[in-house]
Order: structure tokens, then C-alpha cells, then sequence
């Protein structure tokens, strides 16, 4: 549902593997994590961040819409295209090429299309790991992009306290890019730009790059399962967790209750 002239022009920019438009290869990236089906006019695969550079020049030039997409997980149909087939959904997943790990620093810069699980597998060996945690494994690009918070956000914080620099590619005719990277821990140099592009969701740019802050594993974990006796329990015992373990609580979570008509298949199994 695009112009062959569109088509052919991106193609030529992004190669066989930059471009998708067969309607079985585009279907993962129509699809999202829950509740969305969409239908794209074409699904651009950039490596670089001058490929997205020069993708989304094109597109805006062309008044062409772009969705950009890292792993497909969030939850409000933010990743995937609309119905009418004229959104071009612009995915991160080849962007997985630089992985720069400083030691000493305890920084990491990479690009965008790392999935958590791959950043934190690479970063096992080292005792270390970036500490953000949730039931999806999403790519590292959209966890900034919608500032993820994740189970251990008592200890941690969000994505936003774990980062110290973005890429980003700006939504002009141009495809300006915007180097925000910094590996400073403490920058007082002025205005801290890169907050407008975490957990705005592409509002203002595409992140294709980022040095994180990451963390020593902890050498032991300990995970207690509580039933509470009423709601009223529940605040009275973060505090007193949060009073006794000091800096080793990291994580409280709730579950909710079975709803009855799912308790009752569970049941019959
Ligand atoms: C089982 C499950 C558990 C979850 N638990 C949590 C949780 O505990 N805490 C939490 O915060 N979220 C949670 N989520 C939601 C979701 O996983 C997070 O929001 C995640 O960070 C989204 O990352 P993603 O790579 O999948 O991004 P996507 O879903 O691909 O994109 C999310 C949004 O960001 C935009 N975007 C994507 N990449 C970029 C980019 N590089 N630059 C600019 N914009 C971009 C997209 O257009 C979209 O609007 C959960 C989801 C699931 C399915």
C-alpha cells in the first residue's frame, strides 16, 4: 500500500534487508505483545544511525508516517500501525552492532536494537548487569523511550536514573542527529536534552544509541512470598521491609487475585 517510486527508493537506501514488504514477513511487526493488530505500508529495517538518519529525511520530505519500533512489547499500541496501511513501522531490531563495555566507568554505550536479555547475558560474565526488570524483554531503545520501570524500581529507579547518554535522530527534513552521549556520571554543563526523549515515546526523535549506568550483580537473593491478611497489611509492611533490609530490599510486588472464573478452570485441571 505504497508508491512503488517510495519503495524502490528506500530499498535502494536500506538494501533487501532494510526493507520489508512482503505481508507473512510483516506480520511480527504488526502484531504487538497484547492487544494490537495493525497493518503497515512497509516495515524499514535501518543498521545505523545515519541509515535512520537518512530513512526518516526521506519520510518526512515525502510526508510519509513513521512508527518506530524496538521490541514490539509495550502495552498501548504505541509500536504498532494503525489500520488504514499508509504507517511505515521503522524497526531498531538490526541496529545491534556497537557493544562498548567501560569497566572502570561501570558504563555501557551500545545501539539501540539490544534486547535486554542480550545486554544482561553479555554483561553475566563481568558480575554485572543492567538492573531493570520486567516480564517482557523488550530492546533497549523503546525501554528508553517509555522510561521502563520494572520490579526492581524500589532499588534501582527507572531507565530514566540509569542513563547517561542518547543518539537520537529528529523527525525533520534533514535527520538531524542529535549526540547527546556522554559517559560523564555528574554533568552540570546546562540543560539535561536528553529527558525530552526519554519516555516520550518518539514524540520528538528517534534514540538510536546510549551509554547506560550498569550495576554489580548481587552475589545472593532471597525472595519471600507473603499473603497479607487485608489491604491494610500492605503499606505497614513495605515500611517495615523497607525499615529492617535497608539497601539490600529491592523489590515489592503484588499480585492480584485470581479472578473466580479463571480459579475455577485452574481448579478442574
Ligand atoms: C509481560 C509484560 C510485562 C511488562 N512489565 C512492565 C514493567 O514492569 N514496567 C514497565 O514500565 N513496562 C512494562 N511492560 C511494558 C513494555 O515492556 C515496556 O514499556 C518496554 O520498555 C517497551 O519496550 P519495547 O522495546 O518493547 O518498545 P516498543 O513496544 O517497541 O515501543 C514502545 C514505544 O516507544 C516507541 N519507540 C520504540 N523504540 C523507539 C526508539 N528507539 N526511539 C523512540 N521511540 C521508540 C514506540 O513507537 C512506542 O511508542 C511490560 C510488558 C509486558 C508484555
Amino acid at each position: 500500500m505504497i508508491d512503488e517510486r517510495h519503495r524502490a527508493a528506500l530499498l535502494d537506501m536500506l538494501g533487501d534487508k532494510g526493507v520489508v514488504s512482503d505481508g507473512g514477513d510483516m506480520a511480527g511487526y504488526q502484531t504487538g505483545a497484547r492487544y494490537d493488530a495493525g497493518i503497515a505500508a512497509l516495515v524499514l529495517r535501518p543498521r545505523t544511525t545515519e541509515e535512520v538518519s537518512q530513512t526518516v529525511a526521506y519520510c518526512v520530505r515525502h510526508d510519509l508516517t513513521i512508527v518506530p519500533q524496538s521490541g514490539n512489547t509495550g502495552l498501548v499500541s504505541g509500536s504498532t500501525p494503525d489500520t488504514s496501511g499508509k504507517q511505515i513501522v521503522l524497526s531498531l531490531d538490526r541496529m545491534t552492532d556497537r557493544f562498548d563495555l567501560d569497566l572502570d566507568n561501570r558504563s555501557l554505550r551500545l545501539d539501540a536494537g539490544f534486547r535486554l536479555s542480550d545486554i544482561n547475558s553479555r554483561l553475566e560474565k563481568h558480575g554485572l548487569f543492567f538492573p531493570i526488570d520486567l516480564g517482557a524483554d523488550p530492546r533497549i531503545g523503546g525501554m528508553l523511550a517509555t522510561n521502563t520501570g520494572g520490579s526492581r524500581f524500589l532499588k534501582y529507579g527507572d531507565v530514566r536514573r540509569n542513563t547517561l547518554g542518547i543518539k537520537v535522530v529528529l523527525a525533520d527534513e534533514a535527520g538531524t542527529i542529535l549526540d547527546l552521549t556522554s559517559e560523564l556520571r555528574k554533568n552540570n554543563t546546562g540543560i539535561d536534552w536528553k529527558q525530552v526523549f526519554i519516555g516520550t515515546s518518539g514524540a520528538f526523535g528517534i534514540i538510536t544509541e546510549c551509554v547506560l549506568n550498569i550495576e554489580p550483580l548481587p552475589k545472593q537473593v532471597a525472595t519471600a512470598y507473603l499473603v497479607p491478611a487485608s489491604g491494610a497489611h500492605v503499606m505497614p509492611l513495605l515500611r517495615a521491609m523497607e525499615d529492617r533490609l535497608g539497601a539490600y530490599f529491592s523489590a515489592f510486588e503484588g499480585i492480584s487475585k485470581i479472578p473466580s472464573r479463571r480459579r475455577s478452570t485452574m481448579c478442574h485441571r
